[in-house]
């Protein structure tokens, strides 16, 4: 029995089943409500991970693998039941070395927790998604995870430089080495990055990091029009200034959380369509105070109403505290949402923002509209009554947002990830002899569909492989 011999493996004290089971590990931060399943198992070491991959492989079980459940795409909730791996207790920084410039870290640990024990050592890991007190660092690899500042050090993805694998026969590999440069085989482990667990089981990275910055400074600008302000961060991008973070914020979200913003967030003139948020690192090398005025300059010629600055670490959290609240916002306005984190070329964005205006006038329903700019990254938070409201008939508003995403040359997610919630859409991005590459790619990492069951296109699988 499948029970039996995870117990053998994991022990009676991390295997659940029945009235045991946590309801909360068959959901995520997704708007689905969440599924059932049978069995949990928390491994604590390698071997075990791969001993659960192996038995539900040899059963041929579902498994899906959860991180922190923080993922807003339903990537981690179990669709066809089956059994559920936590990594939660594959959480030990193995390695910190500062020498080679990586750290080896199991999938486990929480974000926040490898960024504190950086810290501590005068290191800086750049890619940190804003539910960091949550998420693991496995979950961050396999959504492929962003940041505000992917601006200047990209999506998680050019930070890895290894990764230990279970496959899903439990066979253990490494995807890469930990070096910088790697021309060996296949790219395996940019492959793993963001396959949200259908292709294997991360159990350990080796990531890059950099000494810690020695401060940063903070630019909060006001326009009285969306199109300066987007304006403003092609000039930035174009003028060779690296910023660490150039994040747009328009008109609704800034009504919806300005009330939650700390005190001493400016007052910033009536009637602006948007705010641009930069921040600049000082690394050591540019100058920061060279870098400060040219950015100020070009602010200014920019038709910026309103400039203001933030020098110190408190200033800098008083101007970020108003973006780093839009999601707490909708929630205190009991407001549920759907996060659309398309990605459109950064030349287009005025336009797609343009479109997106459009759609939420002519379907009806309430968009807030904010994100990373210099990237075309943005999120699009298409808002529900808590109670259910307007959720059913969203799909004509969907396929016109996606369908426009993909007409600008643009991608459906640009750092969530596909999961359950954005699954059906990929054949607007991708023809179909696309989809049945990927789908032959999995068969080639799990022949016996074992692996996070029902998150490509179910009637393609089977139209592929068959059942
Ligand atoms: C408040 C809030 C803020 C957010 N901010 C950001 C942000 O700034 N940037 C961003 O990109 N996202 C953001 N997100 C979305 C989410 O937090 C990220 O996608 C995060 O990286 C998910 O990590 P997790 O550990 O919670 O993964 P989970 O939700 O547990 O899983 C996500 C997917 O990864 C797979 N998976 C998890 N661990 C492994 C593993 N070890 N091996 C193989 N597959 C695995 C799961 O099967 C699932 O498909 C935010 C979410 C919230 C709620």
């Amino acid at each position: 029995m499948v029970i039996d011999e995870l117990k053998k493996i994991v022990g009676d004290k991390y295997l659940f089943s029945g009235v045991d089971i946590d309801p909360g590990y068959g959901r995520d931060q997704s708007p689905y409500a969440g599924f059932e399943f049978d069995l949990l198992v928390k491994p604590g070491t390698v071997a075990e991970t791969a001993g659960v991959a192996r038995v539900c492989n040899q059963w041929r079980v579902p498994l899906t693998i959860r991180g922190g459940g923080t993922g807003v795409t339903g990537g981690a909730l179990p669709v066809h039941g089956g059994v559920v791996l936590s990594t939660e207790r594959l959480n030990r920084i193995i390695t910190i070395d500062r020498k080679n410039r990586y750290a080896v870290v199991e999938a486990g640990v929480v974000t926040k927790s490898f960024c504190d024990a950086l810290e501590a050592c005068g290191m800086y890991f750049p890619v940190v998604p804003g539910s960091s007190g949550s998420s693991f660092i496995g979950g961050n690899l396999a959504v492929n995870a962003g940041s505000p500042r992917s601006c200047k050090y990209g999506t998680i993805d050019h930070q890895v430089l290894n990764l230990e694998l279970v496959l899903a026969n439990g066979a253990i590999i490494e995807t890469g080495a930990n070096v910088y440069k790697n021309a060996a085989g296949f790219n395996i482990t940019r492959l793993l990055v963001g396959s949200q667990g259908m292709l294997g089981i991360i159990t350990k990275a080796v990531l890059k990091i950099l000494p810690l910055p020695r401060g940063r400074r903070t630019f909060l600008a006001g326009f009285r029009h969306l199109e300066s302000a987007i304006n403003v961060c092609h000039t930035v991008a174009a003028s060779g200034i690296r910023p660490s973070a150039v994040e747009l914020i328009t008109e609704g979200a800034i009504r919806l959380a300005r009330p939650l913003a700390l005190p001493g967030y400016p007052m910033f003139s009536p009637g602006l369509q948007a705010q641009v948020l930069i921040e600049l690192e000082d690394d050591g090398i540019a100058n920061i105070d060279w870098l400060t005025d040219w950015l100020a300059g070009i602010l200014k010629s920019g038709d910026a109403e309103d400039i203001i600055m933030g020098t110190t670490e408190q200033e800098g959290e008083v101007l970020w505290s108003l973006r780093n609240r839009i999601g707490e916002a909708m929630t205190r306005h009991n407001l549920s949402y759907r996060d659309i984190d398309s990605c459109v070329p950064p030349a287009r964005l005025f336009e797609f923002l343009q479109a997106v205006d459009e759609m939420g006038e002519k379907y009806g329903h309430s968009l807030v509209i904010f994100g990373h700019a210099m990237d075309g990254n943005i999120h699009t938070m298409l808002l529900f009554q808590k109670d259910g409201g307007a959720k059913q008939d969203a799909d004509k508003l969907l396929a016109c947002l996606y369908g426009t995403v993909v007409r600008l040359g643009g991608t459906i997610t640009g750092e969530h990830g596909v999961g359950l919630l954005q699954r059906d859409w990929q054949p607007l991005q991708f023809p179909r002899h696309h989809l049945e590459l990927l789908i032959r790619v999995k068969e080639a990492f799990d022949p016996r569909q074992i692996l996070n069951p029902g998150k490509l296109m179910p009637e393609i699988v089977k139209s592929v492989i068959g059942d």
